[in-house]
C-alpha cells in the first residue's frame, strides 16, 4: 500500500520532515510514496495570494516534479477550489491508489489548520491515518514559553530563549535526501502554466527569470549570499541601492529551503556559533529568528489571521478614509520619492527591500493615517514571499499595532530615511527616472525646489503636509485612550 506525501508549503525534497518519514516508514513496509499538491485557486484568491507567487509556486512545482522523478515518486495534482473541497479530493486520490497513510508538514494559519482538521477527519473515517510534523521553523510554535507559561509576545525574550534552547538541546540536523524507491506504476501529472478558477485565474507573470525557482536555485542563492554577503551584511543590510541581502525570503515562503538549512550555513560562517565572531552572519541568525517570532505569533493568536489587531485597543483607532492617497501609495505617486520608488520596485518586481517596507508601511499608516489592513493587503497581492505571519507581524509592527516594544511611538520620517539609507539617491534613481538628474540632496525631498524647476520634473508634488502628520497620527492613538 503506497503512502501519500501532501506537499504544501514544503516544496524541496533536501532536508523535508514528512518525506522523510513517509519514505523511511514506507520502506520498512516494503510501500511506496506518492506525493500530492493541491491547487486551491478560488481560496488563493480570497488569502490575496499574488500572481508572482503562484507563478513561483508552479514553476517549483515543475523542479519538485523533476526532483521527485529521480527517487520514482510520482507527484499528482490534485484541483481543489477551496479547502473545502480538499478533503474529498485527497480521499479520492487515497482510494485510486489504496493508500492508509498521509503524511505532511504542518500548516499554523486558521483556515490552513481548519483544513487540516477537516482532511484528518475525513481520513480517519475510513481508517487511513494523518502525520504531521513540525517543519515551518527551528523551534516548533509552542515550545517556547514565559516563566509563566505564556507565548512570548516581545523579541528580544523570545530570541533569547530560542538560543537558549538550541544551545541546550543541539542545533536540528537538516535531514537528507530521502533513497530511491522502487519505480510505481503510478505517473506524475503535468503542472499547468496557468491556473483558471471558476472566479480567478492565474496567468504566467512576465518576468519569472527573477525569481529563479526550486531548492537548487535556493541552495545557490543561499551558497552565494554565505560567500560573498553574508559577512558584510550587518553594514549593507539596510541600503536598499546594495544588493546586500539574502533575498531567501520567496524560497522560505514556499519551502523551496528550509530555516535548517539557512541557519547551518550562517553557522558555518560564524565558527558555529549562534552569536558567534561574524556580525554579519549573527546579525542574519536574528532576521531568521524574527520570522520564528512571526509564526509562533500567529500560531498562539489566531486573532492575527482575521484582520484583528494584536493590540485590540488599537481596533478603536479612526483610521481616515482616503482612496485618493491610497490610490497614489498603491501606485507609487505620492510626492515623496523614497516612498514613490519602493512601491514602483513592487509592482514591477514583486519584491520590496525590508528597510523601505518599513518606510512604506509607516507612511501609509502613519503620514496618510490609513488603516494598515490596506496596506497588508496590496502586499499580499503583488508580494513574490508574500506570507500571513512576516507580512502581519511587519505590517502591524509599523503601524503600532502590533509587537513593536519601544516606549515611545515610532514615527519614521522618510525623508531622513531616505538620506540616511539611499544617501546617493541611488534607488531612487533606479525607480524614479523622473528624478534621475538631481543631485544627491534635492533627490530626497523636490519639494524644496522653486515652483518652476519643480513643474518641469513631471513629478507629482507631495500629497501630504508633513507638517501635520505627527499631530494628527499622535491625536489618534490618543483618543483611543480616553
Ligand atoms: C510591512 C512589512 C511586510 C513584510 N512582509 C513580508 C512577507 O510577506 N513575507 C516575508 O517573508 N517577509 C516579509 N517582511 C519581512 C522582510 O521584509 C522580508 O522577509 C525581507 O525583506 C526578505 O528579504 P531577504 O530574504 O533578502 O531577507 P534577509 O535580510 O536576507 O533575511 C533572511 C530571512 O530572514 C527573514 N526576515 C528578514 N527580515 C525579517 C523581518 N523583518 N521579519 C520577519 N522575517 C524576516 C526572512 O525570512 C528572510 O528571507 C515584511 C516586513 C515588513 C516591514
Amino acid at each position: 500500500m503506497p503512502t501519500l506525501m501532501w506537499f504544501r508549503s514544503d516544496l524541496r525534497v533536501t532536508d523535508n520532515t514528512a518525506l522523510w518519514h513517509a519514505c523511511r516508514d514506507a520502506s520498512r513496509e516494503k510501500a511506496g510514496v506518492v506525493a500530492v499538491y493541491t491547487i486551491c485557486p478560488d481560496q488563493w484568491a480570497s488569502h490575496d495570494m499574488a500572481p508572482v507567487k503562484v507563478d513561483l509556486i508552479l514553476r517549483t512545482l515543475r523542479e519538485l516534479s523533476t526532483e521527485l522523478g529521480t527517487l520514482n515518486i510520482p507527484l499528482r495534482i490534485l484541483n481543489a477550489p477551496r479547502f473545502s473541497d480538499v478533503p474529498a479530493a485527497l480521499l479520492k486520490v487515497c482510494r485510486e491508489v489504496g493508500a492508509q497513510a498521509v503524511y505532511l508538514n504542518k500548516e499554523y494559519e486558521i483556515n490552513e489548520l481548519r483544513r487540516d482538521e477537516a482532511v484528518a477527519g475525513a481520513l480517519a473515517d475510513e481508517e487511513i491515518s494523518t502525520h504531521a510534523f513540525d517543519d515551518q521553523t527551528v523551534v516548533p510554535p509552542g515550545s517556547l514559553r514565559t516563566g509563566e507559561g505564556r507565548w512570548y509576545t516581545v523579541f528580544t525574550p523570545f530570541k533569547k530563549s530560542w538560543i537558549k534552547l538550541l544551545e541546550a538541546q543541539g542545533i536540528p540536523e537538516a535531514l537528507p535526501r530521502p533513497k530511491k524507491q522502487e519505480p510505481l506504476t503510478i505517473t506524475s501529472d503535468e503542472i499547468p502554466l496557468r491556473i483558471k478558477g471558476p472566479f480567478m485565474t492565474f496567468d504566467p507573470w512576465p518576468r519569472p527569470e527573477l525569481w529563479p525557482a526550486g531548492e537548487k536555485a535556493a541552495m545557490k542563492r543561499l551558497s552565494r549570499f554565505v560567500e560573498k554577503s553574508i559577512a558584510s551584511y550587518k553594514d549593507h543590510r539596510d541600503i536598499p541601492g546594495i544588493d546586500g541581502t539574502s533575498t531567501l525570503s520567496h524560497h522560505l515562503s514556499i519551502g523551496s529551503i528550509s530555516p535548517r538549512q539557512c541557519l547551518h550555513a550562517a553557522l558555518e560562517a560564524n565558527s558555529g556559533k549562534l552569536d558567534g565572531p561574524s556580525p554579519g552572519a549573527t546579525h542574519w541568525i536574528s532576521e531568521l529568528v524574527w520570522r520564528e517570532f512571526y509564526r509562533h505569533l500567529l500560531a498562539a493568536y489566531p486573532r492575527l489571521c482575521m484582520g484583528r489587531a494584536f493590540k485590540p485597543e488599537t481596533e478603536r483607532i479612526m483610521w481616515r478614509d482616503d482612496p485618493e492617497g491610497f490610490d497614489a501609495w498603491r501606485e507609487g505617486r505620492t510626492g515623496l520619492p523614497i516612498v514613490d520608488a519602493a512601491m514602483r520596485s513592487l509592482l514591477h518586481t514583486g519584491w520590496m527591500h525590508n528597510r523601505l517596507r518599513m518606510v512604506v508601511a509607516m507612511y501609509l499608516t502613519k503620514d496618510l493615517l490609513i488603516d494598515w489592513r490596506h496596506g497588508e493587503r496590496h502586499f499580499m497581492r503583488h508580494l513574490v514571499d508574500g506570507d500571513l505571519a512576516q507580512n502581519n507581524g511587519g505590517w502591524q509592527w509599523s503601524a503600532s499595532t502590533g509587537t513593536d516594544a519601544a516606549p515611545y511611538f515610532r514615527i519614521f520620517n522618510p525623508i531622513s530615511q531616505s538620506r540616511k539609507f539611499d544617501p546617493d539617491g541611488t534607488f531612487i534613481r533606479r525607480w524614479v527616472p523622473e528624478l534621475a538628474d538631481l543631485d544627491s540632496e534635492t533627490i530626497h525631498d523636490p519639494s524644496e525646489l522653486p515652483l518652476l524647476l519643480r513643474s518641469t520634473l513631471k513629478y507629482p508634488e507631495p500629497i501630504v503636509d508633513r507638517a501635520i502628520v505627527k499631530d494628527r497620527v499622535l491625536a489618534a492613538f490618543q483618543a483611543i485612550k480616553a
